[in-house]
């Protein structure tokens, strides 16, 4: 199952082009099976794109993006309707946890914002050894900063997932993340990225996506 697991919308990001009802429309052709909305600190896109796809028949799943000072974090599984502008990590983490949720840093080694950079490698132990995967695939970062997100996917362990971190209709689906399995529900995906049942991938590696037209 193909799911782009970063998208934002203009409904709750100012920095987004992309109209909901057009992304329904543009993921299921693209190839993709399902999306998830992930809003910058709201989940009010989430909730409006969730259903629209349940009008379309398309699975939308909500998560959201959170600034925390260990950077952005993808978040399933814990909802409310706005985040602080920054969350302290420990309280974010505390909290998804509490909610049985799913907490994974996006984007982390993009530019020299990197954790790789600010963390230095025992800041970036505690943070691999509390989150339940790492973006390794992210649509706004340039490969040298996917492959090393990717290093320390290897290096710790843990699950890669990929996203298009699209802002506009074109990027949806650049990157993404193939599971093993079905999902039917926000459970379930918390579910198969904490078990690692993933594989982030670029558009261009994925047969029927790329098929579709648009990534080549
Ligand atoms: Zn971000
Ligand atoms: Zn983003």
């Amino acid at each position: 199952m193909l799911v782009d697991l970063h998208v934002h919308t203009a409904v709750s990001s100012p920095c987004s082009q992309i109209d909901p009802r057009l992304l329904v429309e543009v993921a299921a052709q693209v190839g993709l099976d399902a999306i998830c909305v992930t809003e910058h600190e709201e989940i009010e896109g989430a909730e409006v794109a969730r259903r629209l796809g349940e009008e379309a028949g398309f699975p939308v799943f909500r998560g959201v993006e959170v600034y925390t000072e260990l950077g952005d974090m993808l978040v399933f599984g814990l909802y409310r309707p706005r985040f602080p502008l920054t969350t302290p990590f420990a309280e974010l983490l505390r909290d998804v946890r509490e909610a049985g949720g799913a907490i994974i840093p996006a984007h982390p080694c993009r530019g020299s914002h990197g954790f790789h950079h600010t963390l230095g490698d025992e800041g970036a132990e505690f943070l691999l050894a509390n989150v339940d995967a790492i973006e390794t695939r992210n649509g706004g970062s340039s490969p040298e900063s996917n492959a090393a997100a990717q290093a320390y996917a290897e290096k710790y362990g843990i699950p890669g997932v990929g996203g298009s971190d699209a802002h506009f209709l074109m990027q949806v689906g650049r990157c993404l993340t193939a599971f093993e399995r079905d999902i039917r529900d926000e459970a379930e995906l918390v579910e198969e990225i904490k078990a690692g049942r993933c594989r982030a991938s670029y558009a261009s590696e994925v047969e029927s996506v790329r098929l579709s037209g648009i990534w080549r």
